[in-house]
């Protein structure tokens, strides 16, 4: 029996680990989180003993099920709040899986898995685009402030400006206002003529995205029923305040980003959410050895096959297309690890190539500007973990010597502090390479997770599938 190991257990993942399940194999899924469901069902804690989450969340009944019949099945072993730390390429073969089960500070729990198929579902993190004053207490990503009032039911502001770019900034200005919070506004940076070119462009095709549609009309009826402006072609290039944020300045943009002079405004706010879009975690399939896809997300071919054998992607690792597009990837790519006939899911790819086109469009309708580093100063902070500066990176750059990637990093400092480069290490990498320094993949780590030195050490306990 095919022995298959999911690491992630979002929209992604599950819908893997229950189609490998219904193509008869075994399987182990791993995730670091407490409880099931990735970054869309973020359920709540289980102290909270909530009994009404459906009411929080789309699709929920839905996932629910899904959860239920993955962890209850027989042939599943299920391990909440493990990490992979380090995957071990081997020669025709997939690698063998590290693993760490319980916090990433406590002892012991070290093991490692010899899967016959392995699907990768490690989704993404936020990506947020520095700004001055972006290191004030009070800024937050816009995931981090969803999952804690999603998650947690904390709000990390009474008034709280959301601003970035993406259909992502709605979802998240409702859970602040479902939370109890007060936004009053969200600043989407692209225009309106861009997100019109890239939504309407062959408008038919978005009629199998219907529950998108419907999902995004009910964000946008919240924020008019609690009178949140929704503008376009504006940005906070600015966050003030005396050890915590008070006021943004926000500025009318180009279309390429860059600020329009005389269009500032000041909104007293206490905290601002700010998302421009999403960083696939590509640390692990890096590790394993895929090949990358313009160096942004995981190739994948037809059935989510990777460049290294027994190896699978899908998600958000693959394309940022949304939760439901994420699970059809995930259903395709765990069916085929399982050993399931290609040629009997015909529909499940047809659906699969349609989130495809769905991501191309978001792509085109949200785009990053290219003015963006209009907004900095030579102070602005880059690196929040090392405080490297622009001016700090602006000077190694000049020098053609020190403008290799990792001298850049070294000479820096930008990437080496706690979060590894991972908020950083994207901005960095895009000014790098527009001054024509050389750029280096900013996933490449071969320690993926935090490990004590003392389990570093140790012999991991082997395992093998039932
Ligand atoms: C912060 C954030 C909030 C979002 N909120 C919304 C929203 O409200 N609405 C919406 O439409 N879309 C939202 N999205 C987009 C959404 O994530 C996707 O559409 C969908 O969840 C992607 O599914 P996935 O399975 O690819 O990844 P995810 O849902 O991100 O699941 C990946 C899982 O992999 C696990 N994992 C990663 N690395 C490891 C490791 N080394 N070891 C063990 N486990 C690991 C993670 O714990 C996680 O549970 C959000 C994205 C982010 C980043």
């Amino acid at each position: 029996m095919t022995r298959v190991v999911v690491i992630g257990a979002g929209p992604a993942g599950l819908a893997a680990a229950e189609h490998a399940l219904r193509a008869g194999a075994t399987v182990t899924v791993l995730d670091e989180a407490e409880r099931p469901g990735g970054q869309y069902h973020r359920m709540l804690p289980r102290a909270y003993a909530a009994r009404s989450q459906h009411r929080l969340q789309h699709g929920w009944r839905a996932f629910d099920r899904r959860q239920r019949r993955v962890r209850e099945h027989p042939r599943c072993t299920f391990s909440a709040r493990t990490s992979v730390w380090a995957l071990e390429p081997r020669a025709d073969l997939p690698p063998l899986v590290h693993l760490l089960r319980g916090a990433a500070d406590a002892a012991g729990g070290r093991a490692v898995l010899d899967p016959d198929a392995l699907v990768l579902a490690t989704g993404a993190h936020d990506r947020v685009l520095p700004f001055p004053g972006w290191d004030l207490p009070g800024v937050f990503t816009a995931g981090a402030a969803q999952a804690l009032a999603k998650g947690e039911r904390v709000l990390v502001g009474e008034r709280a400006v959301v601003c970035g770019t993406g259909p992502f900034l709605l979802p998240v200005a409702a859970s602040l206002l479902e939370a109890g919070g007060r936004v009053p506004a969200v600043l989407e940076a692209n225009p309106a003529a861009t997100l019109l070119r890239g939504w309407a462009a062959r408008g038919w095709e978005l009629v199998p995205q219907a529950g998108k549609a419907i999902e995004l009309a009910g964000y946008a009826t919240g924020q008019l029923r609690h009178r949140t402006p929704y503008r376009t072609g504006r940005a906070v290039v600015e966050a003030r305040g005396d050890g915590r944020v008070e006021e943004v300045v926000s500025a009318r943009l180009r279309p390429d980003w860059s600020p329009v002079p005389g269009t500032e405004q000041v909104l007293p706010v206490d905290a601002v959410c700010v998302g421009h879009g999403f960083s696939p975690r590509l640390e692990l399939p890096v590790a394993a050895g895929c090949a990358l896809d313009r160096g942004e997300f995981v190739l994948v071919d037809g059935d989510q096959r990777t460049s290294v054998a027994g190896v699978y992607a899908a998600g958000e690792i693959t394309g940022v297309a949304g939760a439901p597009a994420a699970a059809t990837e995930g259903a395709v790519a765990g069916w085929v690890a399982g050993g399931g006939d290609p040629a009997g899911i015909t529909r499940l790819r047809r659906r699969r190539d349609r989130g495809r086109a769905f991501a191309a469009r978001l792509a085109r309708a949200h785009p990053t500007g290219s003015g963006w580093p209009g907004w900095l100063r030579p102070d602005t902070v880059l690196c929040r973990c090392e405080g490297t500066d622009y001016r700090t990176l602006r000077r190694a750059l000049e020098r053609p010597a020190r403008s290799g990637a990792r001298a850049v990093r070294l000479g820096t400092r930008a990437g080496l502090g706690p979060c590894q480069g991972r908020i950083c290490g994207p901005t960095v990498a895009e000014l790098t390479a527009r001054s024509g320094g050389e750029v280096c993949t900013v996933h490449h780590r071969p320690i993926a997770q935090p490990i004590r030195l003392a389990d570093l050490a140790g012999t991991p306990e082997k395992e093998r599938d039932r």
